[in-house]
């Protein structure tokens, strides 16, 4: 069963799907930009991870992107709802794991996607593989490694300017 969370992050990303379509690179260079750049983005992530053989790239586009602008809404609709204590507030704390607020948004996000499948991808699949689905699109928030507290040559790790953009550089 689909907990609220989910729901909502499902929502955004069928949403965007209305506006992440591959054909709009041949009419838009900002788009195609944005577009070889999350295709490159989320091939080095099959890297990253070591997946071994994996098709992310341009097969999983329309996907990648669509989870991307989705969970970028969903930060955006999150953090306007809260001021930066509430966001810094530990929401879950036990003896090996503190969470703050901020936290627990990108966790709910990696369950999201979170399966007893497995990491071997599914070749024909326009998806990528979940983890890949997972680290793919944090690894494209700096919002992300400023909640995590990454640091530059840590993997994780992403700065503004490293983002892909399909709408220009200051777009989601
Ligand atoms: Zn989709």
């Amino acid at each position: 069963m689909l907990q609220p969370y989910s729901l909502f992050s499902v929502i955004s990303h069928e949403t965007s799907h209305s506006v992440v379509i591959t054909q709009w690179a041949n009419r838009s260079i900002p788009f195609k930009n944005g577009m070889e750049c999350l295709n490159e983005h989320f091939n080095r992530t099959c890297d990253l991870l070591e997946e071994g053989s994996c098709n992310s790239g341009a097969q999983t586009f329309t996907e990648d992107g669509s989870d991307i602008l989705g969970q970028r809404i969903n930060y955006e609709f999150f953090t306007r709802n809260y001021k930066d204590e509430e966001l810094n507030k530990i929401v879950f704390d036990s003896d090996s794991l503190s969470v703050t607020r901020e936290q627990a948004f990108f966790y709910l996000f990696g369950t999201t996607w979170c399966l007893k499948s497995g990491i071997v991808e599914n070749h024909t699949d326009v998806h990528s593989n979940p983890q890949v689905r997972v680290n793919g699109v944090v690894t494209q928030m700096p919002e992300f490694s400023k909640a995590f507290s990454c640091t530059p040559e840590e993997a994780m790790f992403t700065a503004k300017k490293q983002t892909c953009n399909l709408f220009g550089p200051d777009s989601k």
